[in-house]
């Protein structure tokens, strides 16, 4: 893993604030990279973004359990935070987060907001992140197209971000890492002026994730740099193992609470201790009624089975669910956009 991060004020933004943050953090397997871009007057945006990510990283290094859960906890760690601190002079304030994990072969996105995570790998550009905004939802419903998204005047205006109430809602989501995908995590004063073909060009070149991470935020400033610039880049070196915990499968509904999220994962270790306890009624009875220890014996292990059975074929039927959903929601591989026919808006 190699990583760079650069964040600035921008072009056009009054009283030389960034309300923008960004963090890069080694770990031991991997490491914590993450852009938050906050909202709500200056000194208030400037300090909602940086809780977060104090908060982000300090939550997750104290946290316990899988990865997954680590970071979903990390997040409402980080979404109390700010929430906690918004009021006086700061009521109404607010961030975006975008967090990726990466564990080994693995990586893990836990997003909040209108930052995008973008995968360059075997030169394709991937999408990897849905805006939770106002306009990306009229995208979706069809009320609007991209490039009208683009210049409308309700832009920024951010439908899911940390800060405003107690549950926060997010999309989470892993994926498998190969050696030589690039990452870029990057806050909308850069995706907002530079556009897909041009972030590929410039992700493309062969320089240094610190190098990439300039040429990206002074290609924003030379489109004007209208908002604060952020961009994070991390560059897989080498192909390792994904780990051994399940990855979180994208939910199709969108940005869900980190609550259900939690309990979601959590119903798989319920199982476990079922299985647990059944075995171990069951070499109790044994040892306590040797008499029947036959029948005792065999109702537990087809106990046993029953639940093992029982959970194999919910696995089987979350894997095919899984496999039937694009691993990247919005794959948009700009390099082999160049090859299609532009159809004629007349006709
Ligand atoms: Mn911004």
């Amino acid at each position: 893993m190699s990583s760079g991060l650069l964040t600035d004020v921008g072009r056009q933004r009054q009283g030389g604030v960034n309300q923008d943050a960004a963090l890069a953090l080694d770990l031991p397997q991997g490491g914590l990279y993450a852009v938050a871009d906050g909202m709500g007057g200056h000194a208030a945006g400037e300090l909602a973004s940086n809780l977060a990510l104090d908060t982000l990283s300090q939550a997750y290094l104290d946290g316990r359990g899988v990865p997954p859960e680590r970071l979903t906890e990390a997040v409402q760690a980080a979404n109390l935070s700010v929430l906690r601190h918004a009021v006086g002079e700061y009521v109404g304030m607010g961030t975006t987060l975008l967090a990726v994990l990466i564990d080994r072969g693995a990586a893990i996105v836990a997003h909040v907001g209108d930052s995008r995570a973008y995968m360059l790998r075997s030169g394709e550009l991937h999408r990897l992140t849905d805006d939770h905004s106002w306009v990306a939802e009229q995208v979706r419903l069809g009320n609007l197209t991209e490039a009208e998204a683009r210049d409308h005047q309700w832009r920024s205006v951010v439908s899911n971000a940390l800060g405003g109430e107690e549950r926060v809602r997010l999309e989470l989501f892993g994926f498998s890492l190969k050696a030589g995908d690039r990452l870029l995590l990057c806050s909308d004063g850069l995706s907002g002026v530079v556009d897909e073909r041009q972030l590929l060009e410039l992700l493309s070149r062969p320089s240094t994730p610190d190098q990439i991470a300039r040429t990206l935020v002074n290609a924003a400033n030379d489109a004007g740099g209208p908002d604060n610039i952020t961009a994070v880049i991390v560059d897989v070196i080498r192909n390792l193992r994904p780990p051994r915990y399940a990855l979180p499968a994208r939910q199709s509904e969108g940005p869900t609470y980190a609550d259900v999220l939690l309990s979601a994962r959590r119903g798989n270790s319920l199982l476990t201790y079922l299985l647990l306890t059944v075995a171990y009624f069951t070499l109790l009875g044994v040892i306590l009624v040797p008499e029947h220890r036959m029948l005792l014996g065999l109702l537990g292990i087809l106990v046993l089975v029953g639940i093992f059975i029982a959970r194999r074929v919910l696995q089987a039927r979350q894997v095919a669910r899984d496999a039937a959903r694009p691993t990247f929601t919005a794959s948009v591989s700009v390099a082999s956009s160049k090859s299609r026919p532009v159809r004629d808006p007349n006709h």
